[in-house]
């Protein structure tokens, strides 16, 4: 752990990144878990097809199979011979002159190797009657042509998709070994916050951060401790740092990591743990700090919850999912033309919040979803992306390119 607290610098997003990651060594530990559980766990073991797919040839239209020698060059009759239902085979064989009635997924006849769709035929009674041009070899679905046996079907580390899950089901693999769940507790400091349904005093909010980071932090690969509010006293947050620190892999405050009178964390990890206390060179989020109490990783988010979100995005999500194995934390992000007047000074990268649209010819937009305060969470609930504005950058006119990075992928 590299300490840049004594340095006055604001360090870079990628910097603290690699600090982080070079610190953090993967969570050990597997579970098994079946396809119904599954959805979003990250695989711990590669997973092998036990049998080719498709395991047999079958057609992949609705239509009639029959056998290529049989093709003349203009239209030409075959005699029905049979059904081959999906599920229920056509047991016989067919002999020159024939063909069998078939079905997407049914199993091709012995003797057919071709397929022919139903539209492109006229049938009086089993007198069926192929078009000119009749195609070979067409409409057949070939055993392994998906996968073959023994292949991997997914390799591990990946985090399972909706479509990983079909294919497991696919080759009839039901139990899969996972990344086991990472212990996760987190909890906000500060003498004003009261809770939701308490009348507030002046003076006094409500703990957002608590439900920001309760809905952020809901993944199936995280097992989430709420420790609720403490209030600004060195012994209490001593005390729940010590005692998070037992069960859990990480703890994750907001509030008091800067540097005003009450900022308590400091210096309780100063002495229960090592800890860097960063200066990020982001906006939203300057104070970050994150480091270890015993065998826990900490990290210490700000108190307004616009750099909470920031921060959490940004810092905290890559590393996590490096915890769980996962390496592959790239945020998507794109070219943009701003129709907003953006003001930023240069020195810090920015997040600021933006709605980012399509135009009809394809091309994206993105307007400022408005006040850029990291106390104002209206404007971050407004927009539906961040604007990714260089460290360097100054002002942005109305139509310059920004680069956006969407919140979801639905616009
Ligand atoms: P701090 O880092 O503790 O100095 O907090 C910075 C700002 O964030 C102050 O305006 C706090 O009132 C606010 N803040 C801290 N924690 C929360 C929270 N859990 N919910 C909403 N605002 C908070
Ligand atoms: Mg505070």
């Amino acid at each position: 752990m590299t300490d840049h607290c004594n340095s006055n610098s604001l360090i870079s997003i990628n910097e603290a990144l690699k600090n982080i990651y070079h610190t953090l060594s993967g969570i050990a530990g597997e579970e098994t878990v079946n396809l119904h559980t599954a959805l979003d766990r990250v695989l711990a073991e590669n997973c092998f097809a036990p049998f080719d797919l498709p395991a047999f040839p079958n057609s992949s239209m609705d239509g009639y199979a029959f056998n290529s020698a049989d093709i003349q060059t203009s239209g030409f009759d075959l005699i029905q011979s049979g059904t081959s239902w999906a599920g229920r085979p056509f047991d016989g064989e067919i002999s020159p002159g024939q063909c069998v009635r078939i079905f997407t997924g049914a199993v091709m006849p012995k003797g057919a190797d071709s397929v022919i769709m139903q539209e492109q035929l006229k049938v009086s009674d089993k007198v069926i009657h192929f078009p000119d041009n009749t195609q070979a070899q067409q409409n057949v679905r070939y055993i392994g042509e998906d996968v073959r046996q023994q292949d991997c079907l997914l390799a591990a580390p990946k985090q399972l998709t909706a479509v990983d899950l079909g294919l497991l089901a696919s080759a009839g693999l039901y139990e899969l070994r996972v990344k086991r769940k990472i212990r996760i507790a987190f909890f906000s400091t500060g003498d004003e916050l009261r809770a939701i349904g308490k009348p507030l005093a002046e003076g006094q909010i409500y703990d957002s951060n608590r439900y920001l980071l309760t809905a952020l932090l809901t993944d199936p690969c995280y097992e989430v401790t709420d420790l609720g509010v403490m209030i600004d006293d060195k012994a209490q947050i001593r005390q729940c740092l010590l005692a998070a620190a037992v069960n859990h892999d990480v703890i994750i405050s907001t509030g008091g990591a800067s540097v005003g009178d009450a900022d308590y964390i400091k210096e309780i990890l100063d002495e229960i743990g090592q800890v860097n206390f960063w200066k990020l060179a982001i906006k939203p989020g300057k104070p970050l700090a994150f480091g270890r109490i015993q065998q826990c990783y900490f990290f210490g988010l700000p108190g307004n919850p616009v750099s909470v979100l920031a921060t959490y995005q940004q810092i905290v999500t890559p590393a996590l999912r490096q915890l769980t194995g996962l390496t592959n934390s790239t945020p998507l992000r794109f070219k943009a033309l701003c129709k907003s007047q953006l003001f930023k000074q240069a020195g810090r990268q920015e997040f600021q919040r933006g709605i980012v649209s399509q135009t009809a010819s394809g091309e994206f937009e993105v307007i400022s979803s408005g006040k850029q305060g990291s106390n104002i969470l209206s404007a971050s609930s407004r927009a539906n992306c961040y604007i990714v504005l260089p460290r360097e950058q100054g002002n942005v006119e109305i139509g310059e390119q920004v680069l956006v990075e969407p919140f979801s992928l639905f616009l």
